[in-house]
């Protein structure tokens, strides 16, 4: 379970999806990191990315860990930013389409899970599909 302290050292990282991206070959990830992940070089710039992007996976999770219990199935997918970076996230509004690799989305700030015991409330991003994958009622009817 993530802590307060933790958590708040996280916010730049969940809640503005900032990162750093490599000023030698360009690689770009999200959250703080002191080395390029690709060329090792420390010669990184910090940068908030953009939310928009492409479901690259999807996979169901049919058994959620406990913080999840509550939940109905979800999806959890790996999304290439048009910035860069990869990141897994969780899929929102699923209720409305089925998650499909090449779906455009933004990533979006929801609710993740509350803590039963101290009521702490954390929030994180999810990709939200496009409204343009969301079948409208007229398509529905044919
Ligand atoms: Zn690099």
């Amino acid at each position: 379970m993530i802590d307060p302290p933790v958590q708040r050292r996280l916010q730049g990282q969940f809640y503005r999806l900032e990162g750093v991206r490599c000023r030698t070959c360009g690689f770009a990830s999200v959250g703080t990191r002191p080395t390029c992940a690709q060329c090792r070089t420390t010669n990184l710039c910090e940068e908030q990315f953009s939310p928009h992007g492409e479901l690259v996976q999807v996979t169901a999770v049919n058994r959620p860990i406990s913080a999840y219990a509550s939940q109905p199935l979800q999806y959890l997918a790996l999304v290439k930013l048009d910035a860069g970076p990869t990141i897994m996230a969780a899929v929102a509004d699923t209720e409305f389409c089925q998650p499909e690799p090449g779906m455009r989305g933004t990533l979006v700030t929801r609710r993740l899970f509350e803590t039963s015991a101290e009521g702490l409330i954390f929030y994180g991003y999810k990709f939200r599909p496009d409204p343009s994958n969301i079948p409208s009622a007229s398509n529905l009817d044919s």
